[in-house]
């Protein structure tokens, strides 16, 4: 909950009981002039918490930002309590590009967090997103995907450090409508803006769908996400949306070519890869095969790069997670649901839904 009186708007959009708004939310000032956001805002016709949402704070993952105007245009507001923010490009400048760093001064967005106000544009525009989002929301959820080079299943994340808005964001995820939760602690995720904002107390997770190409299955799991976050809130009526069962997954080794070349997936992201698998080939300029890359270890595939992504030597071209089988407690899945997570061992030419470039979050 925020400290002080709620304000009544987000920049230049205000919160109205039965409607939904639209404005910008500035975020700092370059050499054009200012740096914002569009925003939404749809209000409950009663009084409730807010919930944050926020799209695109790596350029290319516009899935979350297509997400949420899905969602917010479809809400019926006559059954909602308190109000969704919609902030649909989170770094307006990697959007402007569809670049998933600030090409201003080269910053992954999200990396920077809590971000300053005397350092790049990147750090300000952190700075000023995060006290926002302090100052308006009783939580946040952040939308990415494999961006334009990668693939990424549908997951949720979140920061756990058994603090109490680490143990909430932890209830939110397992209501966002997927059974895959990311447990996470890995050092590198230290810069990211949930990590912060739950060390700081405020319950915040990402949630991750597809890449390459936006389809419009991933558009509705950023949308239905958000609707499951909004009901575990109390935001929508319904009671949280949760699944029979959770499958964990937890830190991350990165996968690298050692070749230059074009990137052949031999899975798709969400697979279960066994130690010696193969995840992928490189193929150079000619056509011939160069680099033949397997897995070291049981893990869940959580982003592979594209079919026939070029890359250069030491691209990071997949991400596997810790396999951390299901949660205690809850059933153990059936033969069938077991089936889903077997690697799909395709025909090369089918090959097709690899993904994985950067990491993710
Ligand atoms: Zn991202």
């Amino acid at each position: 909950m925020p400290a002080g009186p709620r304000p009544n708007a987000l920049g230049t959009a205000s919160f109205e009981p039965g409607r939904l708004t639209r404005g910008d939310l500035s975020l700092g000032q370059h050499l054009g002039g200012p740096v914002s956001s569009p925003v939404m805002i749809a209000t409950g016709t009663r009084p409730g918490p807010v919930l944050w949402v926020q799209g695109a704070i790596h350029g290319g993952e516009v899935g979350g930002t297509l997400g949420i105007a899905r969602c917010l245009n479809r809400l019926d507001l006559s059954r909602m309590s308190g109000a969704i923010i919609g902030v649909m490009t989170a770094n307006p400048l990697a959007f402007r590009t569809q670049a998933r760093n600030s090409p201003e001064d080269g910053e992954n967005m999200n990396r920077v967090f809590p971000g300053a106000e005397a350092s790049t544009i990147t750090r300000q525009m952190a700075r000023a997103l995060m006290a926002a989002a302090e100052a308006t929301a009783d939580a946040v959820m952040d939308l990415h995907s494999g961006g334009l080079e990668a693939i990424v299943p549908f997951y949720a994340l979140y920061w756990d450090d058994d603090t109490p808005a680490s143990r909430q964001a932890g209830r939110y995820a397992r209501s966002a409508g997927t059974e895959t939760i990311l447990t996470a602690r890995d050092a590198w995720l230290s810069g990211a803006m949930f990590t912060q904002l739950t060390r700081r107390g405020l319950p915040a997770l990402i949630v991750e769908c597809g890449g390459a190409e936006v389809t419009d299955e991933q558009i509705e799991n950023f949308a239905r996400a958000i609707e499951g976050m909004a009901r575990a809130m109390d935001i929508l009526p319904g009671g949280p949306l949760d699944q029979a069962r959770y499958r964990r997954i937890g830190t991350c080794d990165l996968v690298f070519t050692r070749e230059s070349g074009f990137f052949l997936p031999a899975c798709l992201a969400g697979d279960t890869v066994d130690v010696g698998d193969l995840v992928g080939r490189v193929v150079d300029i000619f056509g011939a095969e160069k680099e033949l890359i397997t897995t070291p270890k049981r893990a869940f595939l959580a982003a592979i790069g594209r079919r026939y992504l070029p890359v250069t030597a030491g691209a990071m071209i997949a991400e596997l997670n810790d396999d951390l089988g299901w949660i205690k407690g809850t059933p153990a899945p059936s033969r069938a649901r077991r089936s889903r997570f077997v690697p799909k061992r395709l025909p090369l030419h089918q090959r097709t839904h690899g993904r994985g470039w950067r990491q993710n979050r």
